[in-house]
């Protein structure tokens, strides 16, 4: 196998001292699949009172997809639902035509560490009704000292719960202890790793927590040899015929489709719905940077 492609995540600030590491989208790597976005969240160790918490937004034509590895976060929506993630969980939101959430860390001074993704929605799913699943059980196998977790789609005949759109595979591997394991691929897959701790070998090449991989398309197995202490997740999905435009929580294909969600959220729309949550707060929508020159040529 080639070397992967190697991408440095870049900062952003959340607000409130919670600083993410973003791996998707990228200015080298915009999709992997249908994955669009990636966040890793910490591990962060908040102060005293202090914690994460995300005022009221919207999205729109994507799935937002919540992997918590340590503590805990309430997500309340629009559609009613009210859910606490723990370690080992998948919140799963689908977006599709408008919803409205908030997350807020349910204990303040605690830990926190977390995988947010985004998956933008293929055509035919883009409008969508609004939905919310939470996952506790998914598929967990042990490959010699590796623990492997299937988070979407399907790997060997085992087949994860969370109800997609598109063709994707989402995959966490952890070892205390240093290990060799070889995954099969699909060659029309798009494939990235990205190690959340310690630090993996693929392809001749070392990746250390935080950087990310993205593979070379056409390989049918994946070799990975994990340091001791070693997280990772594994993404990988068919490629989307047409790019996804994105902007703030909005993922659309067309610029007016996000241009319209970005006017009904300021204007207060009923398409979002109302989120019921203790404290909230409701975040202001920036205009798209492409409005105002619309008719510059
Ligand atoms: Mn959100």
């Amino acid at each position: 196998m080639n070397s992967p492609k190697r991408i440095t995540p870049r900062s952003s600030d959340l607000g409130d001292g919670m600083v993410v590491l973003r791996a998707l989208p990228t200015r080298e790597q915009r999709m992997v699949g249908g994955w669009c976005f990636l966040d890793h969240l910490g591990p962060v160790d908040f102060p005293a009172e202090h914690g994460m918490h995300v005022g009221a937004h919207p999205h729109i034509g994507l799935q937002t997809f919540t992997w918590m590895i340590e503590g805990e976060v309430l997500h309340c929506d629009s559609l009613g639902n009210q859910q606490i993630i723990r370690p080992g969980e998948v919140n799963l939101m689908t977006a599709g035509h408008g919803i409205a959430h908030t997350e807020d860390s349910v204990t303040p001074g605690s830990r926190l560490h977390a995988v947010q993704f985004w998956i933008a929605l293929p055509p035919d799913a883009a409008d969508c009704p609004p939905a919310f699943a939470h996952h506790a059980d998914l598929p967990r196998w042990q490959e010699g000292t590796a623990q492997l977790t299937l988070l979407a789609g399907s790997l060997g005949g085992r087949v994860a719960p969370t109800q997609l759109h598109s063709p994707l595979i989402g995959l966490d591997i952890r070892s205390t202890a240093a290990t060799e394991l070889t995954l099969p691929l699909r060659p029309d897959f798009e494939y990235a790793v990205l190690p959340l701790t310690g630090r993996v070998g693929i392809g001749g090449e070392d990746f250390s927590a935080n950087e990310f991989a993205c593979l070379e398309r056409g390989g049918d197995t994946l070799a990975l040899t994990l340091a001791a202490g070693t997280q990772l997740v594994l993404i990988g999905g068919e490629p989307f015929a047409q790019p996804v435009q994105m902007w703030w929580n909005f993922v659309a294909f067309e610029r007016d489709t996000i241009s319209i969600a970005q006017a009904d959220w300021a204007a207060g729309s009923p398409r979002f719905g109302a989120v019921k949550a203790p404290g909230e707060r409701r975040l202001v929508a920036p205009p798209p940077p492409w409005q105002g020159s619309l008719h510059t040529g």
